[in-house]
C-alpha cells in the first residue's frame, strides 16, 4: 500500500525535531553532528539567531504581497547581489530547480528576442544535476532522472565532463549556451579546473554563446568565494543560485547580465511566492552574515584542516576509503567500500553525510562550524573507518 507521504525518498531511519549550530536533534534527544546541512542548505547552521530574529520580525508585519507591487527587500537583495557579482539584473524564485528554469529561458529569449530562435540548444554535461523538473532533468539527462518521463524537452547536448574538445566539436549554428556546474555536486563532487572555466568563457565569447553556471550548491560561500567561480575569474551571463542563498528559507536566484537578460521584459516571466517578503528578509540576513570581516575566510581555514584530517584517514584506511576531493567546504570522501555503507557507519557514529554519485560521501557542514566541531566529526569519522575495517578485516 502506498504511504500517505509519496514514496520517492529511501528515507534514512531518523526524525530530528530540533536543530542548534551544527547539530540536528532527535525525537529520542540524541545529538547528530550535521555534515549535510539539508544538502548545503543550512549555510549558517540550524536555529541561526540572527536569521530567526529577520524571520521573526518580518513575520509580524508582511509575508507575503504579490510580485504585482514592489517589495522592498528583494530591491535590496537584488542591488547587494548585482554590487557583488558579474550580474547587472536578479529574478527571484523558490528553489534550484526554477533558477535553471528561468536560467533556461533567459537564454532562449536572448536569442529569439534577437531575432534567432534558431540558436536554443544548450551544451550540458554528464553527471550534471539541476533540479527534477522536466527541463532541468532533459538537461541533466541522465537515464536516472529522466526514465519514464518522456517525452523530454528538447534542445540539450550532453557532453562527457571535461572534455574540451567535445564541447568544441559540439558548437553549432543552434548553439546558444553553455550550461555547467563549477563544482558538480550530485556528480560526486567533481571540481571543474579554472583553465576549463577559462577556456569556455573563450568559447562562449569566439561564438557569441551565453555561459551559464549552476551554482545552486557549490555557490554561497561554499568554496570559501562568495561564489565557486571565481576562483577561476572566468564570469558567467546567467547564473543559477540556490540552496545556501535562504540558510534553510526556501529561496531561489537566477542572475544575469543586461546582455544575457535583454529579452525578459514584462510579462515575460513570474513567480507567485519568488521573492517575498519573508524569503526576502532572510536572504537578506543570510547575505549579511556572509559578507562580514573574515567569514569567508573562516571558511577556507576550517575547510584547509578538515582536508587535511579526511587525507590523512584515507591514508590510514586504505580499504575503507580512496581519495578526497572538493573546494573548500564541499568536499566528498570517494570510499572503497559501498558508499551507503560508510555513511550508514557515520551515522552510527553520529555524524550526517549525504551520499553523492561515484561512490562519494558528501561532507557539506554549515560554513559557520567551529574547528572544534570540525575536530570532532573527524574523531566521529575515524571511528566509522575503523568499525568497517575491523568488520571487513575479521
Ligand atoms: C540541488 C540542486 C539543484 C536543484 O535545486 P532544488 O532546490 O532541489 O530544485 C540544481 N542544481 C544543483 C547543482 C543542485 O545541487
Amino acid at each position: 500500500m502506498i504511504t500517505p507521504v509519496l514514496p520517492t525518498y529511501a528515507r534514512a531511519p531518523l526524525s530530528f525535531v530540533k536543530g542548534e549550530g551544527p547539530w540536528l536533534i532527535d525525537e529520542k534527544e540524541d545529538r547528530y553532528l550535521d555534515f549535510g546541512a539539508g544538502v548545503a542548505v543550512n549555510c549558517l547552521g540550524h536555529a541561526n539567531p540572527r536569521l530567526v530574529a529577520a524571520l521573526e520580525d518580518q513575520a509580524r508585519r508582511l509575508w507575503h504581497c504579490s510580485n504585482l507591487y514592489n517589495i522592498p527587500g528583494q530591491q535590496k537583495l537584488a542591488e547587494r547581489l548585482v554590487a557583488l557579482t558579474f550580474a547587472d539584473t536578479v529574478f527571484f524564485c523558490n528553489s534550484g530547480a526554477e533558477a535553471l528554469e528561468c536560467a533556461i529561458k533567459t537564454a532562449r529569449k536572448h536569442f529569439s528576442a534577437k531575432g534567432e530562435p534558431e540558436r536554443h540548444r544548450i551544451i550540458t554535461f554528464e553527471g550534471s544535476f539541476h533540479g527534477r523538473t522536466i527541463a532541468t532533468i532533459s538537461a541533466a539527462g541522465a537515464e536516472k532522472l529522466t526514465k519514464g518521463f518522456e517525452p523530454l524537452l528538447p534542445g540539450f547536448d550532453h557532453l562527457p565532463f571535461g572534455d574540451l574538445e567535445a564541447v568544441k566539436a559540439a558548437i553549432g549554428p543552434e548553439t546558444a549556451a553553455i550550461l555547467i556546474e563549477p563544482v558538480q555536486g550530485e556528480g560526486g563532487i567533481r571540481p571543474v579546473p579554472a583553465d576549463d572555466l577559462r577556456a569556455l568563457r573563450a568559447l562562449c565569447d569566439e561564438h557569441g554563446l551565453l555561459l551559464i553556471y549552476d551554482e545552486v550548491q557549490c555557490g554561497y560561500g561554499r568554496t570559501g568565494k562568495l561564489f565557486a567561480h571565481e576562483w577561476s575569474g572566468a564570469t558567467p551571463d546567467i547564473m543559477a543560485v540556490a540552496k545556501g542563498i535562504g540558510g534553510g528559507f526556501p529561496l531561489g536566484a537566477c542572475l544575469a547580465t543586461e546582455n544575457a537578460a535583454s529579452g525578459m521584459t514584462t510579462g515575460a516571466h513570474g513567480s507567485t511566492y519568488g521573492g517575498n517578503p519573508l524569503a526576502m528578509a532572510v536572504g537578506n540576513a543570510v547575505l549579511d552574515v556572509m559578507t562580514e570581516d573574515g567569514f569567508l575566510d573562516h571558511v577556507s581555514q576550517v575547510a584547509g584542516r578538515l582536508r587535511q584530517g579526511l587525507a590523512a584517514l584515507t591514508e590510514t584506511y586504505p580499504d575503507v576509503l580512496e581519495m578526497v576531493r572538493g573546494e573548500g567546504l564541499m568536499l566528498g570522501l570517494k570510499c572503497k567500500v559501498d558508499v551507503g555503507k560508510f555513511i550508514g557507519a557515520a551515522r552510527d557514529a553520529k555524524l550526517i553525510l549525504v551520499p553523492a554519485g561515484e561512490n562519494v560521501a558528501r561532507l557539506l557542514p554549515p560554513l559557520n562550524i567551529e574547528m572544534e566541531d570540525v575536530e570532532e566529526a573527524l574523531r566521529r569519522l575515524e571511528a566509522a573507518c575503523a568499525r568497517i575495517q575491523a568488520e571487513d578485516g575479521s
